[in-house]
């Protein structure tokens, strides 16, 4: 059985900022189902970008 890594793979910041492309998407969304140390980092970048994205009064 392989060990998670300690860090987050590096596709996270790709992700949250949605720049990853269709199969990179499903591939990371994949493993986010079984690795919760990048679900974690996928939350804390995504509550930053929020945070950004207000701060520069950017709307979806
Ligand atoms: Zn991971």
């Amino acid at each position: 059985m392989a060990m998670p890594p300690d860090e987050p793979r590096p596709e996270s910041g790709a992700y949250v900022l949605g720049i990853l492309d269709p199969n990179e998407t499903a591939d990371f969304e994949a493993h986010l189902t079984v690795c919760w140390i990048c679900l974690e980092e996928v939350h804390s970048l995504g509550e930053v970008k929020r945070l950004l994205d207000r701060l520069l009064g950017r709307r979806p």
